[in-house]
């Protein structure tokens, strides 16, 4: 597998599948979720409801995730996780490790060989970058998985810099 990083926005990532880091609602929100709603169309919510209609009605787990189209969006799916959010007094690690992993597993099923993901919970959910990107750089190595193609696609310089950090680390 070979693990990329790239400066920009998710949404424009011409990949098989891009890595929504959504809440449990799976209704929309802000940050990366507002953006792939907001590029990738109405299709994409529409399947977010039918989702909490039949195998999602009190919504989707944190640590799970799931796939539905990607409507407009140059990529084949949105594969929806929900991440942990950051506590300074429980270790939730295993939570946002679980995220990575669970994606390239939907991914492997849906048979996507290119991926690519935001660095999940660092937003509103306040995990810090640093240990983020490590979490996200040490599970995505480690997973066993048919994905060759594995992007993180940071926001800003700031975040680019601390993945590169950790990938090179
Ligand atoms: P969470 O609720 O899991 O923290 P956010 O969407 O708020 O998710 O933020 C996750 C990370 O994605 C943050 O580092 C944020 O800066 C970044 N981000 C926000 N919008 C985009 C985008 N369009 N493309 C890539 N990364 C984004």
């Amino acid at each position: 597998m070979e693990i990329t990083l790239v400066q920009g926005d998710i949404t424009e990532q011409p990949v098989d599948a891009i890595v929504n880091a959504a809440n449990s609602s799976l209704m929309g929100g802000g940050g990366v979720d507002g953006a792939i709603h907001r590029r990738g169309g109405p299709e994409i919510l529409e399947e977010c409801r039918k989702l909490r209609a039949s195998a999602y009605r009190e919504g989707l787990p944190t640590g799970q995730a799931v796939a539905t189209t990607a409507g407009r969006l140059a990529a084949r799916w949105v594969i929806h996780t929900v991440g942990p959010v950051y506590s300074k007094s429980e270790d939730r690690s295993a939570l946002l490790a679980s995220c990575y992993r669970e994606s390239l597993r939907v991914a492997d099923e849906l048979e996507a060989r290119s991926v690519a993901f935001p660095a999940i919970s660092t937003g509103v959910y306040g995990w810090p970058m640093d240990d983020g990107a490590r979490i996200a750089i040490e599970t995505v190595r480690h997973a066993d998985t048919s994905v060759e193609d594995v992007r993180f696609v940071l926001f800003d310089s700031a975040a680019h810099a601390v993945f590169e950090a950790r990938l090179s680390g």
